[in-house]
């Protein structure tokens, strides 16, 4: 069983707490995106409540154990104060004395951040002597970091256990709702729209779904490896020539589970991998040589739209096509419409992966789906039905 900060009260405590603070820096080691600071806010804020004291960790980037201001998160802590007027103590080291010393000094209303855990290399090892460490910075165990909860680090796994109180911040209960429960055990029909550049990411996802879904929608550069697969001639599209045997093993697998697997019946084609390039929609069986897949086609927008309909629970990862580039961006964009549409009209909607939220938040969605998940990895490690060891390590 998980417990949440809403079922035990953990007053006037030092409160450990995981969070995702991996945000984007621009050269001037500015915060360009602060989303991920702003989901924990909530966390945050409830543990003051409680009288209790915050101690806030997290990594940024990939400084691999060695100390790198590049990657400090000094302007995490400015970004709280200036912009959230929380009143921040930084401790320029997530160990030892320096860190506790700032836990020490710190009062009932402040918040103690710590320095990046990635600055010590026994956090990726999952190191118990580093994790013991850790656990001296703290009287309860808080995890909000789902982003980070498909790994066993030290700061997720090994020090959740050496607490007693160990407990999922508002986040992270969240996505194991959303993620958890209603994928184990969706509201039937349900149906799963998958897209992204490569088939090879998605393939443990698309067979643990085929258990459980009525129908997969697959879009994107993954589809023209299934292309391949049924013969078709797919011109200079993303292909995946070591993939080609698993796509007709999905295929197969598909007609006798019974699950309609749906590739797109029309393609937007480009003469080059450009925003720039010419254009035009035919037929998914009949892409010319010297052009490429960049989009699903309008049929093909119908088709998903109708099958998504059909659906009370949908779940959708990945976009339809190269949505960065906005004349292949309209197949991504007509699934989140829908996606928007059919919540309206009563189904749970879930949005995982970095590529899709995207497109929601771009299109100021967030509200209009029930869940996106914050978590790229992490929320397709749930897909394929894994147990994430960060989510594991709360367990009491
Ligand atoms: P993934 O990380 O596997 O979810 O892939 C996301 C990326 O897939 C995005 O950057 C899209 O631009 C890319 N993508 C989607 N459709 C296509 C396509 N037809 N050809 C090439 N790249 C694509």
């Amino acid at each position: 069983m998980i417990k949440s900060i809403d079922e035990v009260r953990i007053e006037g405590k030092k409160v450990l707490v995981r969070v995702d603070f991996n945000v984007p820096l621009d050269d001037e080691r500015q915060v360009t995106d602060d989303t991920r600071i702003k989901e924990s806010l909530p966390t945050i804020d409830k543990i003051i409540d409680y009288g209790s004291i915050p101690v806030l960790m997290s990594h940024l980037g990939r400084p691999k154990g060695e100390i790198n201001l590049k990657y400090s998160l000094k302007p995490v802590a400015d970004l709280m104060i200036d912009k959230y007027g929380y009143d921040v103590i930084f401790a320029v080291d997530c160990v030892g004395e320096r860190a506790l010393q700032a836990v020490n000094e710190a009062a009932v209303g402040q918040v103690v951040l710590l320095e990046n855990l990635r600055f010590h290399k026994e956090e990726e090892k999952n190191d118990l002597e580093f994790a013991k460490q850790l656990a001296q910075l703290g009287d309860a165990y808080v995890n909000d970091a789902f982003g980070s909860a498909h790994r066993a680090h030290a700061s997720t796994e090994a020090v959740a256990k050496l607490f007693d109180t160990r407990l999922a911040g508002y986040l992270m209960i969240n996505e194991i709702e959303y993620l958890g429960k209603t994928v184990t055990n969706p509201v039937k029909p349900f149906v799963a729209v998958l897209g992204g550049a490569k088939i090879s990411g998605k393939i443990d996802v698309i067979k643990y779904l085929m258990d459980k879904c009525s129908s997969i929608l697959i879009g994107g550069g993954m589809a023209y490896t299934f292309f391949k697969a049924m013969g078709y001639n797919i011109g200079k599209s993303l292909l995946e020539e070591d993939r080609i045997q698993m796509a007709k093993e999905l295929l197969d697998e598909a007609k006798t589970k019974n699950v309609k697997l749906i590739l797109p019946s029309d393609t937007i084609i480009a003469d080059s991998f450009s925003n720039d390039a010419s254009f035009k929609t035919v037929k998914s069986d009949s892409i010319p040589d010297g052009w490429m897949g960049m989009d699903i086609g309008p049929d093909t927008q119908k088709l998903f739209n109708e099958e998504i309909s059909k659906g009370r629970t949908i779940v959708w990862n990945g976009p339809m096509g190269v949505f960065e580039m906005d004349n292949f961006a309209k197949g991504t964009y007509s699934i989140a419409r829908q996606l928007a549409d059919v919540t309206g009209r009563g189904a749970i909607t879930i949005v995982g992966g970095g590529d899709s939220a995207a497109a929601i938040n771009k299109m100021n969605f967030q509200n209009k789906v029930t869940h996106v998940s914050t978590g790229g990895g992490a929320s397709l490690e749930y897909l394929e039905g894994k147990i994430l060891p960060g989510v594991a390590a709360l367990e009491i």
